[in-house]
């Protein structure tokens, strides 16, 4: 036989009938009689299968035996023109070849019902489902998507690094990196632990956030993005909270607030049409399988500006809610931060769009957001969503180098490892801006799936970093 390129399942599903083709994959189903074999083969290329139409009369008997769900083929033949498989086309196979056989006793994903849940604990075959294959599909989509917004706009991609010494940002509990032998931890005179012999010479963790080093390349280059992986040691067990997340941070030299809130918007709606024109065949399929209202609800934050409100005026929503009659797990007074329920609420119920809160009570957020004229609320900004609640957290940042060291003061932060950064404001400062978008939170809006487990294909959670 002469040599014929392996073309891509998704290519071949968009081929006209009447040529001769070779498709490899993984088997999805086999069914049929003694005459006919019907083959559904998926490569991964789409969420849709080929269908591979197998006279019995032209192979052994003991090839069938070998094709079951999960085995890997080569499949030669003729690309016909399809009357059953629903898609346009089908292969007429000529040669089939199994590379690989999967032996349907011992297959973890042989049971007709696995449920999400079930999949978790073989996340290292569970990228084999249609299921997550239309994840990682769009996962991959919506990381394009994100370089190509900010490379339209000329934002720099920087890249922070993921150990750091600074634990002053306190946007969560950090993961610690040592090399010291913990069975024998060097101490100093005092009795504490003495970093200078560990391996940097200092404490050092895994990053929580991009932003302090990206406030770096903004002041330097005007618009920068990070994008890369974060850790936070929540002990929270939450559908919305992973240790290891993504997170897209851009960070924007002479950008006040109004200028972010603006970006954010822009930028989650680029995402959001972004994925309804590139992914609309595992759209559809997760619609379908998980979530009837998803692309409905994708399609609803588009074409309307999202709401602004202040926290003060969000509490006030809230109290009157509660005064109605509505329960809520958590209280809500002026100082509290908003649970997801909250957040929810006024999303969902009260505004029926995507809601971008400014104006947050100082003593809930970071010492860097820029304080606002009434000395107790900073400017920031988180963006909420349906379904999910906060999606992107940001600010504008404290440009004044006597509001910035007071406000480090009163915090009773340690300055040690802060210098570098308050450098930005010592020499040649400028308003600035940026703001956090969580990846896996944006999957979840995208994806329709309801825990962010799924949305990462090797999650990591409290006692879990298998696979
Ligand atoms: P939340 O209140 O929802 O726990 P946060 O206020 O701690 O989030 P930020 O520090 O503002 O989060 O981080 C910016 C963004 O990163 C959030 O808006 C969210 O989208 C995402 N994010 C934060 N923590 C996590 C996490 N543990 N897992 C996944 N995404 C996260
Ligand atoms: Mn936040």
């Amino acid at each position: 036989m002469e040599t014929l390129k392996r073309t891509k399942i998704k290519d071949l599903l968009a081929t006209k009938p009447g040529i001769e083709v070779l498709a490899k994959g993984w088997v999805r189903t086999k069914r049929g009689n003694k005459q006919v074999k019907f083959i559904a083969l998926n490569d991964g290329s789409t969420i849709n299968n080929i269908q591979i139409v197998a006279n019995a009369e032209l192979f052994d008997e003991e090839l069938f035996k070998k094709i079951t769900t999960g085995a890997s083929l080569s499949v030669r033949g003729k690309l016909v023109e399809s009357v059953g498989s629903g898609q346009a086309v089908e292969i007429q196979a000529t040669d089939i070849q199994v590379l690989g056989e999967c032996d349907p006793m011992r297959f973890p994903l042989q049971k007709k019902d696995t449920t999400l849940e079930y999949l978790r604990s073989v996340a290292h075959m569970r990228l084999r489902t249609n299921t997550f294959g239309a994840v990682l599909r769009i996962r991959n989509q919506m990381a394009f998507a994100i370089h190509t917004f900010f490379n339209q706009k000329g934002f720099v991609y920087l890249h922070t690094p993921l150990i750091t010494e600074s634990d002053a940002e306190g946007a969560g509990d950090m993961f610690q990196v040592t090399t010291m032998d913990l069975k024998n931890i060097p101490l100093d005179k005092k009795g504490n632990v003495d970093f200078s012999k560990d391996f940097f010479g200092k404490k050092t963790s895994l990053t929580v956030s991009g932003q302090l080093e990206g406030e770096l390349g903004a002041t330097a280059v005007g618009e920068i993005y990070t994008f890369g992986p974060t850790f936070r040691a929540e002990n929270s067990n939450t559908p919305r909270h992973l240790a290891e997340f993504w997170m897209i941070e851009p960070e924007m030299a002479f950008y006040d607030i109004n200028d972010n809130m603006e970006l954010a918007e822009e930028f989650v709606k680029f995402l959001v049409q972004w994925a309804l024109d590139h992914c609309m065949d595992d759209l559809k399929f997760l619609n379908d399988k998980y979530d009837d209202g998803l692309i409905e609800r994708m399609k609803s934050v588009l074409g309307i500006a999202f709401q602004k409100v202040t926290y003060t005026e969000a509490v006030e929503i809230l109290e009157k809610a509660i005064a109605d009659g509505v329960k809520f797990e958590y209280p809500v007074h002026w100082g509290t931060d908003f649970q997801s329920e909250h957040e929810r609420y006024l999303v969902e119920k009260h505004f029926g769009k995507p809601v971008i809160l400014i104006d947050f009570p100082k003593d809930i957020k970071a010492f860097y957001m820029k304080q606002n004229e009434d000395g107790r609320t900073v400017r920031g900004m988180d963006v909420l969503f349906p379904k999910i609640g906060e999606i992107i957290g940001g600010s504008e940042r404290e440009a004044s180098l006597e509001k910035l060291e007071t406000r480090i003061e009163e915090l009773g932060m340690s300055r040690k490892n802060l210098e570098w950064y308050i450098d930005t404001r010592r020499y040649g400062s400028v308003p600035h801006s940026g703001f956090g978008l969580g990846f896996e939170r944006l999957l979840l809006f995208v994806t329709g799936m309801s825990n962010i487990r799924d949305v990462i294909p090797f999650p990591r959670t409290p006692k879990n970093a298998e696979f």
